[in-house]
């Protein structure tokens, strides 16, 4: 698991012992129980459709770069859970893909299986859209939303972008909807207003022990992070198709005290694709590696060894097995 980028702090911490007849509380025992139970935490899912700054969001809430973001709709293609951790509460925040209305390939489905799970387990819905887009356009998700008898919050996000008049007018259109508690708007990019759209979390957020130990940040491993990492230098790096042709796993991950090697294969498509990923002498895949390396490295707070390969396998976004070894159940 992640604690947080470049420290790993052990897992410490447990409940304390049940009481028995026999065996009743001690006063620390009852403090301790009592802090339990005012403890707050709950799952919050960030949901809404692709683009409008869902990964943005959680990491703008989590003051740490967890989910990677792209200009590109559908770069994040799982469920990641960011933890944002207090003595009083710990969030569980997860950040899905965006909401895809014409599931083309098993990839997509498995995608919006997601995106399912996180509208049935979220204690309180953060719904996001930005600023341009029309609640009209949103009827059928919206629906969806509207049964929920959770703690729900539009989020309207983007608010750098227009005018204040603009998004008073975008507000009250919202507002006609009826079926948000609140209306918050933020610009995650900017920042503003995150802490606003936190109070309001918190006010929501059920009384519950920490679902997960204090010290984690995620529920994922680091691999899960290089082969995300990997991904965002090609969303970056590469127009049109090819980002959404790759995939990435992480092969091998050996570790040591002063640095750590690691092998990666990128899957596309068609060899067309594999020639221009590697690039003219290799250079395009070069770039890839080192921005990728640079950023692991970071996040680990170690020297990296990072191998890349290329290889085709053609239709791997309909292929059950390779689409479950890269980790969509
Ligand atoms: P997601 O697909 O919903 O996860 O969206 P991302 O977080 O990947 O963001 C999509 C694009 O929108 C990226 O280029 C972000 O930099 C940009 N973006 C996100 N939030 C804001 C914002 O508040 N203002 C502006 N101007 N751009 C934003
Ligand atoms: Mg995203």
């Amino acid at each position: 698991m992640v604690a947080r980028w470049a420290h790993n702090p052990k897992v410490v911490g447990s409940s304390p012992a049940p009481a028995t007849k026999r065996n009743p509380l001690s006063i620390c025992q009852r403090i301790s129980h009592l802090i339990e139970f005012m403890h707050k935490s709950g799952f919050v899912n960030i949901l809404g459709r692709p683009n409008t700054g869902k990964s943005t969001l959680m990491n703008a809430l989590l003051g740490e770069r967890l989910s990677i973001v792209s200009p590109k709709a559908q770069t994040t293609r799982h469920r990641i859970i960011g933890l944002l951790n207090d003595d009083a509460y710990q969030i569980v925040f997860s950040d899905t893909p965006g909401i895809i209305l014409d599931p083309k390939y098993k990839l997509h489905h498995k995608m919006m299986r997601f995106v399912e799970t996180a509208f049935q387990d979220a204690d309180v819905l953060l719904f996001l859209a930005d600023v341009f887009e029309k609640s009209a356009d949103l009827k059928g998700i919206l629906a969806g939303a509207e049964k929920l008898k959770i703690p729900k919050a539009l989020i309207l996000n983007k608010i750098d972008l227009i005018k204040e008049e603009e998004l008073q007018n975008k507000i009250k259109e919202w507002q006609q909807e009826n079926i948000f508690d609140e209306i918050i708007s933020v610009s995650a990019l900017k920042k503003t207003n995150v802490d606003g759209l936190l109070e309001y979390i918190l006010k929501r957020l059920p009384e519950h022990p920490p679902y997960y130990p204090k010290e984690e940040l995620t529920d994922r491993n680091v691999r899960y992070f290089v082969s995300e990492i990997i991904r965002e230098k090609i969303f970056n790096n590469y127009r049109q198709e090819i980002p959404y042709s790759c995939e990435v796993a992480v092969t091998t991950y050996e570790e040591s005290t002063d640095i750590d090697r690691m092998r990666a294969e990128i899957f596309v498509e068609r060899d067309s694709q594999k020639a221009i990923l590697i690039g003219d002498k290799g250079s395009s895949l070069k770039k890839v590696g080192m921005e990728a390396r640079k950023d692991i490295e970071e996040l680990i707070g170690k020297k990296v060894y990072l191998e890349l390969f290329v290889k085709v396998k053609d239709n791997w976004k309909d292929d059950e097995r390779l689409l479950k070894s890269f980790g969509y159940e």
